[in-house]
């Protein structure tokens, strides 16, 4: 390695992996803006209104919705620290690489995971959670993948989040790749606790994650028999820098140091969400979809997964016969500046993943990804 150092200058890709999405230019330009305190009044201003905005976007009248400042992981982690005590037993529905890192969440905080388990490519069985739930009426949470990005399988979460109410349960869902790319009604669908990431179909900067509770979990935490194990993603200490909803302009104390330009960036991403309209945001998902799905069958890819399953934003499709998948994506990094995603777990080296999330989401990324793929498999 040499030791004279210089700028660091990135090449100029184009991103249709599974994470992160192309970020728009006017959030890049957003980020650039001059750093002001974390406890600004105009900083202040700019966080409520990020709270009204990630309000709207999720469907929620939720007080407890928030970014926290780390990666969609963390809001993982804020989810089952805040709601899972040690002794609890949790419905963990596993059908693809993230329902295996919630068990994780689980038995760290030295509650019970009851795994719940499907193939990789097909959605949550909802009436194999519901026998769970039969055969366990002690549970105290439902946990479950809205969209596995690690198959492409979109899961019934009205239906899921439905079972848990009816059995008494409290509902955790990782929206982390479904958020602003399909359907999302967290009040409708009655969600409990859900968190997201920015960097997917937010095509804002990787880091941050937006959450949300409902009363119902938020009195749960507060009720809670010990202190959540966690300093730094404890909700009740967390409430206190960002506030709730109905305490919008009241004093806010230190707790962490805010990723300030990050979070320029989330506000513009949510304006340009409330610019282009929910509703036609997850229908440009759609379209794009469509058109993908088109040119890669006829190439010869074929989709992994169950017909009516599968998720706009992220494309799971097995590699052509013949055809060397990791030479493959390195010729479409190297020869076109396009990434793509490789297959995790089980399916390494067997499906590529292609993802359609947010500003990736256009018809021009649609051409040049099936002209690029023609190409490079001939
Ligand atoms: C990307 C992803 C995560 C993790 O988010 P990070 O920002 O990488 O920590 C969790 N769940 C799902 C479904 C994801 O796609």
């Amino acid at each position: 390695m040499s030791t004279q150092f210089s700028s660091f200058q990135p090449p100029i890709r184009t991103l249709m992996g599974p994470g992160p999405s192309d970020v728009h230019p006017r959030i890049l330009e957003a980020t650039s803006r001059s750093t002001i305190g974390h406890l600004d009044p105009e900083f202040i201003r700019m966080m409520d209104e990020v709270k009204v905005m990630l309000q709207q976007a999720f469907l929620t009248n939720n007080a407890l919705t928030m970014p926290i400042s780390a990666p969609g992981s963390a809001g993982m982690e804020a989810c089952f620290v805040n709601l899972v005590e040690a002794g609890d037993k949790v419905i963990v529905c596993r059908n693809g690489v993230f329902g295996e890192r919630m068990r994780h969440n689980v038995e760290r905080c030295g509650a019970t995971a009851i795994m719940v388990d499907d193939e990789w490519g097909n959605p949550v069985d909802p009436t194999k959670v519901e026998d769970a739930l039969k055969a366990h009426p002690d549970t105290k949470i439902v946990a479950f993948v809205h969209a596995e990005t690690s198959t492409g399988a979109l899961s019934d979460a009205k239906t899921l989040c439905a079972l848990a109410q009816q059995y008494n349960c409290l509902s955790i869902v990782d929206a982390v790749t479904s958020f602003a790319g399909c359907e999302l009604r967290v009040d409708d669908w009655g969600i409990d606790a859900i968190y997201s990431g920015s960097q997917k179909c937010l095509s804002c900067l990787p880091g941050i994650s937006p959450v949300s509770f409902s009363e119902k979990a938020t009195e749960v935490i507060a009720n809670r028999k010990t202190p959540v194990q966690s300093w730094f993603l404890d909700m009740s200490l967390i409430m206190g820098y960002w506030g709730s909803s109905n305490n919008a302009g009241k004093k806010r104390s230190y707790h962490h140091t805010a990723p300030v330009n990050s979070l320029y960036a989330l506000h513009e991403s949510l304006v340009m969400l409330h610019e282009e309209g929910l509703e036609n945001t997850w229908k440009r998902h759609h379209d794009t979809h469509l058109l993908l799905r088109a040119g890669l069958e006829e190439l010869g890819f074929e989709y992994i997964g169950q017909n009516g399953a599968r998720l706009n934003q992220l494309n799971a499709v097995k590699v052509p016969e013949g055809v060397d998948e990791a030479a493959m994506r390195s010729a479409l990094l190297n020869e076109y500046n396009l990434e793509i995603g490789g297959g995790l777990g089980a399916l390494a080296g067997k499906v590529v993943r292609i993802g359609l999330m947010g500003h990736s989401a256009r018809k021009e990324n649609v051409a040049l990804c099936l002209a690029a793929l023609k190409d490079v498999i001939k």
